[in-house]
C-alpha cells in the first residue's frame, strides 16, 4: 500500500524543479504522454477534456461575435507561402515539408501548415467581391506544426500544437483595429473568467511581430517560476496580406479598394499555464470552470454502516447532477478512503464531499476544497446552494492567488544592472523606460536570457493602435539614450 501511494503521487517539488514536477504532473494526473517521436506528445482524455472546455468558451464568444468556422486543408504549396515574403522568411526554419505521395515524388513540396494565411488568404480574396461581402470572419480549430529543436516540454514546447486560427477581412483599418481589441479581450476573458489567472495585456515589441503584421497585441500571464508565457495573439496584419493575395472589393461607389486583415490565435499553451499556475506538490489543481469532475463523493463506511451511507451519498450525487455540477460519486469497494482523497487530490477535483455515518446521523455533510485543504460542514436541506458556493469560492482562492504573485512580481529598474539584477534575483517582470532599438533588448537577453515580453498600451480599444504610455523616467534603462516608451522584460516560455 505504501509503495502504491509512492507511486500515485508527486515526488518533485515545485519550488525547487518546477521542470521535473510539471512533467509528473501532467503525466500522473493522466493529461498527456510523451510520443515515441521528440517533439510530439499524446493528450489523453482528462487533458483533452479540459482542451474542450477552453474551446467551449471561446467558440462560443467567435460564434456570438460573428465567426464562422471552416477547415483548411493542412498542407500548403510552396508557391502559396512563397507569396506573402514576410511569412517565408518567418517561418521559413521551422516548416516540415512533404516532398513525396505514395512512391511518387511531388512537383510541388508541400509544407505542413505552420499558420495559415498562406491558403486562406487567397480564398479570400475569391470570396470578397463587394462592401457587402464585409467583414469576413473565418475560424478553424486545428493543429499546426512548427519544427524547433527543442526538449519537449507537453503543451509548451512540441512541434506540433493544438490551435484555434481566425482571419478576418475589413473595408477598413478602424474595423481591423476592432477585430483586434474584440479578440484580444475575448482571449483576456478566458484566462481571467475561466482559467483564473490574471494577464497584462500589451504589445509586442516591432522586431518581435508577427511575420507581416503592423502591431502584434498580446496577453502575458506570469508563471510561479517567474517566466512569462504569450497566452495568445491578436495581430493587425494591416494591408501587407491584401495587397500580396489580392484581397480587394468595390467599395460603395464601385472603386476597388484593398482590405485590411487581422489573424488571431490561441494554443494549447493556455493549457500548459493552467496547469502550471494553480497545481502543488499534491498535483493537479483546477478551477471548477473546467474540471471535467468538479465535486466528488467519497463515502467513509464500515460493514454495518455501509447501507446507509451509500444511500445517503447517492441522493446527494443525484441532487448535485439534476442542478447541474459534475459529479462522481467514488463508491469503489477495493479502495480505502485515504487512497481516494489521494488520488482525486492528484487529479485536481476541486471539492470534495466526505460522507460517513455522523453525517448522515446528522444530515450533514463535510466539505473539502481541494487547493488548501479547507474543511466546512454544511446542511443536507442546503447542499446544492452550498456546492454552488463552494466551487466559486475555490475559483476565488485560485485567482486572488495568481493575481497577489502577478502584482508582487512587476518591479521597476532604470539601469543594466539594476534590471539584469531584479530579474536575476526575483525573475518575473522589470519595468523599464526603453529607447526603441533592438539592441538594448540583445544587451539583456544576452547577459540573462530575458526579452522585452510586451509594451502596455492606453487608450487601447476603439478604432486606433493605442498608445504606449510615457515612461516616469526619459532615460532608456539600458543604454541612458531618450526613452519615450515602456518595456516589460521578462524570461519567457
Ligand atoms: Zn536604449
Amino acid at each position: 500500500m505504501s509503495d502504491e501511494s509512492q507511486e500515485l503521487g508527486i515526488t518533485e517539488s515545485k519550488s525547487h524543479k518546477p521542470g521535473e514536477w510539471y512533467a509528473e504532473v501532467v503525466q500522473k494526473a493522466d493529461i498527456a504522454d510523451y510520443a515515441p517521436m521528440g517533439g510530439f506528445i499524446v493528450t489523453k482524455p482528462r487533458g483533452y477534456a479540459l482542451w474542450e472546455a477552453i474551446q467551449d468558451s471561446l467558440d462560443g464568444w467567435f460564434k456570438q461575435t460573428g465567426v464562422d468556422n471552416v477547415y483548411f486543408p493542412m498542407f500548403i504549396p510552396e508557391s502559396f507561402l512563397e507569396r506573402e515574403k514576410d511569412i517565408v522568411e518567418g517561418f521559413d526554419p521551422e516548416v516540415a515539408w512533404v516532398t513525396q505521395g505514395g512512391h511518387e515524388e511531388l512537383e510541388e513540396r508541400l509544407a505542413v501548415r505552420p499558420t495559415s494565411e498562406s491558403i486562406i488568404a487567397p480564398f479570400m480574396a475569391d470570396w470578397t467581391r463587394s462592401h457587402r461581402d464585409l467583414p469576413m470572419r473565418l475560424n478553424q480549430w486545428c493543429s499546426v506544426v512548427r519544427w524547433e529543436a527543442t526538449e519537449t516540454k507537453p503543451f509548451f514546447r512540441t512541434k506540433e500544437f493544438m490551435w484555434q486560427e481566425g482571419h478576418t477581412a475589413h473595408a477598413s483599418d478602424e474595423g481591423a483595429w476592432n477585430e483586434v481589441w474584440t479578440r484580444l479581450g475575448q482571449y483576456e476573458d478566458l484566462y481571467e473568467d475561466v482559467l483564473a489567472i490574471p494577464v497584462l495585456r500589451g504589445k509586442k515589441p516591432e522586431h518581435d511581430k508577427f511575420p507581416g503584421a503592423d502591431t502584434t497585441t498580446t496577453v502575458e500571464a506570469l508563471m510561479p517560476d517567474g517566466k512569462s508565457v504569450q497566452g495568445a495573439t491578436s495581430h493587425n496584419l494591416g494591408q501587407s496580406f491584401a495587397e500580396a493575395f489580392d484581397i480587394t472589393f468595390a467599395d460603395e461607389d464601385e472603386d476597388e479598394q484593398t482590405a485590411y486583415t487581422t489573424s488571431w490565435g490561441l494554443s494549447w499553451r493556455a493549457l500548459g499555464a493552467l496547469i502550471m499556475t494553480h497545481s502543488d506538490d499534491q498535483g493537479l489543481v483546477l478551477p471548477p470552470t473546467v474540471a471535467p469532475t468538479q465535486v466528488v463523493i467519497v463515502p467513509i463506511w464500515q460493514e454495518d454502516t455501509k447501507d446507509d451511507v451509500l444511500e445517503y451519498s447517492e441522493e446527494i450525487a443525484d441532487d448535485l447532477e439534476t442542478a447541474g455540477f459534475r459529479v462522481e460519486l467514488d463508491d469503489r469497494d477495493e479502495r480505502n478512503p485515504g487512497f481516494k482523497f489521494n488520488e482525486h487530490e492528484l487529479n485536481g477535483v476541486p471539492l470534495r464531499l466526505e460522507i460517513g455515518p455522523h453525517e448522515v446521523e446528522d444530515e450533514e455533510i463535510t466539505l473539502v476544497h481541494r487547493p488548501d485543504n479547507a474543511e466546512a460542514v454544511e446542511d443536507r436541506d442546503e447542499i446544492v446552494d452550498a456546492v454552488d458556493e463552494h466551487l466559486e469560492d475555490i475559483y476565488d482562492k485560485l485567482y486572488e492567488a495568481a493575481e497577489e504573485t502577478l502584482e508582487e512580481n512587476v518591479r521597476e529598474a532604470h539601469s543594466p544592472e539594476d534590471i539584469l539584477g531584479t530579474i536575476g534575483k526575483h525573475g518575473g517582470y522589470v519595468k523599464t523606460p526603453w529607447c526603441g532599438d533592438e539592441a538594448c533588448e540583445e544587451a539583456i537577453k544576452e547577459k540573462i536570457a530575458a526579452e522585452i515580453v510586451m509594451q502596455p498600451l492606453e487608450d487601447e480599444g476603439g478604432s486606433t493602435a493605442g498608445e504606449v504610455p510615457e515612461p516616469d523616467a526619459d532615460e532608456c534603462g539600458v543604454c541612458g539614450d531618450p526613452a519615450d516608451e515602456i518595456a516589460y522584460f521578462a524570461k519567457s516560455y
